[in-house]
């Protein structure tokens, strides 16, 4: 279980969610984990349930300036930051004629603009100091486009681009940047009152792995990308979607051959 020996991980959006399970990973695997989001109550309470390895700093990735202190509080407390992951993440449902500018602005302040200062605060940070790992955590969404997910499909494939020119820039200097993009996944986004009601089980029944996939399972991603294991993997996209993007299922579905 050190996989991550010696690495020092910022996770934003971290306080729950996918996030929550790689900080749970990445500390079982060795490293020290910075936990950042703007529900501090819940990273606070994180943070301690794991213990040393673990702090909760505030971090609300449309401000510049915080990203700033984060990392100065990272580097004061832990030493060089050698991973960080762009997790953070808002959904907004309503087709283009219902969205407003203002909140297709809000998605891609958060999914976007959030990513690109991280790349430029701590990834800039990296580039100067030794290298590092920077995983973006984009969708399928980042695939192929979803009716009623305008801004976020955009967002994600704005992310997926924006890995690409950050993988190139920072390649010499030894910082590796990988997009990952998770089908459905049972989390607070998909599943906000815990219950299961909004996961609807048809929803995943043309899938090749039939389910909705759990946080762990992408976390196991993160945490290859993050660690020395994937040391020839940049640019890249990594999917973790059940299969969802594969294709159709025409005999499952009885459909007419296109
Ligand atoms: P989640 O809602 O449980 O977690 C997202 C976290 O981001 C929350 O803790 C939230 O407080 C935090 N956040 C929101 N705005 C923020 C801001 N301005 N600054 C800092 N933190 C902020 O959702 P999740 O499912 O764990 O999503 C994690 C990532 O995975 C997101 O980027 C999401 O788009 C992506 N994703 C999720 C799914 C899914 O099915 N759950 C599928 C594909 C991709």
């Amino acid at each position: 279980m050190s996989r991550l020996e010696g690495k020092v991980a910022l996770i934003t959006g971290a306080a729950r969610g996918m996030g929550a399970a790689e900080a749970r990973l990445f500390v079982a695997e060795g490293a020290r984990v910075v936990i950042t989001d703007v529900l501090d109550v819940e990273g606070k309470v994180l943070a301690e349930d794991l213990g040393p390895s673990a702090m909760y700093v505030h971090l609300d990735v449309t401000d510049e300036h915080e990203w700033n202190v984060a990392r100065a509080v990272a580097e004061r407390t832990y030493g060089r930051l050698s991973v960080l992951v762009n997790n953070a993440g808002i959904l907004h449902y309503g087709s283009l004629a219902e969205t407003s500018k203002d909140d297709f602005e809000r998605v891609l302040a958060v999914n976007l603009v959030g990513p690109f200062l991280g790349m430029k605060v701590v990834g800039g940070a990296m580039a100067a100091g030794g290298g590092g790992s920077i995983v973006n955590v984009s969708s399928t969404g980042g695939l192929i486009g979803y009716s009623t997910l305008g801004a976020y499909v955009a967002s994600k494939w704005g992310l997926r681009g924006l890995t690409k020119t950050a993988a190139i820039e920072f390649g010499h200097a030894g910082v590796r940047v990988n997009s990952i993009h998770p089908g459905g996944v049972r989390t607070p986004m998909t599943d906000p009152d815990g219950t299961g009601a909004t996961v609807r089980p048809e929803m995943f029944a043309q899938q090749p792995i039939p389910r909705i996939g759990a946080p762990e399972e992408v976390a196991n991603l993160a945490l290859f990308l993050a660690s020395d294991e994937s040391s020839y993997c940049t640019g890249a996209e990594f999917v973790v979607d059940g299969g969802s993007t594969a294709g159709q299922d025409l005999a499952a579905a009885a459909s007419v051959a296109p």
